[in-house]
Formats: C-alpha cells, sequence, structure tokens
C-alpha cells in the first residue's frame, strides 16, 4: 500500500507541484490549504508523513506542529520562507524532522521525503524500525514493539517512549521532550515519571538481549537509542 503523504500549504500552485511530484513518486497524497483542514485530515486518515508549510492562512505551522506532537511522533517536514526561521524549525523545539526552503524544486523536496520516511519509521501495519539493521519492528496499529523478533510487554507509556526512541536512533531526547512526545498531558507528570518508564523498559529489553542494553542516558540531557548495531 502506498504511503500517504499530507502536505499542508495553502499557495495552490505550489501545492500542485508538490503533489505532482510525490504522486510521480508512487505515494499517496493529501493536500490541505488550512491548518484545520490539517487537523481533521489527521484524525480521519492519518498519515505517513507531513510536509507543512510555515505560513498558514488560519495558524502558524510551527504551532500546529507542535499540536501534532502531542499525540503523534509523525515525521514532518517545514515548508519556509524565511532564512530566519530554519534554527526554530529544525531544533527541538518545535519538532520538525527536516525543513526544505523555498523556493525549491519539488524533485529536492520528494528527495527529502525518501529521506525522512527513510529515517524515521513508516506508520503502516507492521512498519520495520528506522534502519534496516534495526532489531525493533514497530506495530503503530497494535501498539506493539518487538525487540529481535520477540514482542514486548510494554505499558502505554513505555510504548510512547520507545516509540518515539526508535524513530530518531541517536537523537538525544530531554526528559521535557519525551514527556511532550509521548505523553498527552504531559503537565500532569513529572520527569521522574519518564526515568520510571525507562527503568522498567530496560528491564524488559535485558529480559531478550542481557547484554545489548540499546537506551542510552546523557546525563543532564536525557536519553538515545543505540544508533549502530
Ligand atoms: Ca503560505
Amino acid at each position: 500500500m502506498a504511503q500517504r503523504i499530507l502536505v499542508v500549504e495553502d499557495e495552490p500552485a505550489i501545492a500542485d507541484n508538490i503533489v505532482y511530484a510525490l504522486e510521480t513518486e508512487g505515494f499517496e497524497v493529501a493536500w490541505c490549504a488550512t491548518g484545520e483542514d490539517a487537523r481533521r485530515s489527521l484524525d480521519e486518515r492519518g498519515a505517513e508523513l507531513i510536509v507543512l508549510d510555515v505560513g498558514l492562512p488560519d495558524c502558524n505551522g510551527f504551532d500546529l506542529c507542535k499540536q501534532i506532537r502531542k499525540t503523534s511522533a509523525v515525521p514532518i517536514i517545514f515548508l519556509t520562507a524565511r532564512t530566519d526561521e530554519i534554527d526554530r524549525v529544525v531544533g527541538l523545539e518545535i519538532g520538525g524532522d527536516d525543513y526544505v526552503q523555498k523556493p525549491f524544486s519539488p524533485r529536492e523536496l520528494a528527495a527529502r521525503v525518501r529521506a525522512v520516511l527513510r529515517r524515521c519509521p513508516s506508520g503502516g501495519d507492521t512498519a520495520a524500525a528506522a534502519r534496516v539493521d534495526s532489531p525493533f519492528t514497530v506495530d503503530r496499529q497494535r501498539m506493539q514493539i518487538a525487540y529481535f523478533g520477540k514482542p514486548l510487554d510494554l505499558s502505554r507509556y513505555e510504548y510512547r517512549i520507545l516509540e518515539v526512541l526508535i524513530g530518531r536512533p541517536g537523537w538525544v531526547f530531554s526528559r521535557d521532550k519525551l514527556m511532550e512526545l509521548a505523553w498527552e498531558e504531559p503537565q500532569a507528570s513529572m520527569e521522574r515519571t519518564v526515568d520510571t518508564h525507562v527503568k522498567t523498559l530496560r528491564a524488559k529489553l535485558r529480559e531478550v538481549r542481557p547484554e545489548a542494553d540499546p537506551i542510552r542516558t546523557h546525563r543532564g540531557l536525557g536519553y538515545s537509542l543505540k544508533e549502530s548495531w
């Protein structure tokens, strides 16, 4: 089944080019011109990746990204016209995965989409994890993760934390960031909660491979997942 890309862009001429380029690459493409339509489309149909314009008629692409990040780690590529926005776009502050600066060639954008999808686990029925050599398999429909082929018995939050880490191997996520990405109501939890869940998660991974320990602690920073296997 084709991977579904949601394009959120209010200028029809630009959107047409993007849709054409991505469809040519074999993706299923949905186009929305406003943030509100994008939210609705995501709720109803989901997406494997979002191409998101920063300047939308009814909202700011950054705010939309932050809203989406409360419930989903779906990869997001920003379209931006301004150089001074780029630092914010790629920073963990916003939670974007990549950006393309306007004006851009549709082919360049399609290449970025492919690259980001390779790096992040796709949302398909049984998606292979980010890298070919990764021992994790994520099944988002069933909220299950297998490690070296063995399904892990995870709590909801352990699942979410591990899913976030698997999405970006090597990236360091602060406890704040993990809470923001993995919790529906981050303000209701404490940083310690992340530590507790990571601890139980590690114990479960150790049962499968005692020697592997793929989650690394970065003192004062947070956690990351081992990059190469
Ligand atoms: Ca715009």
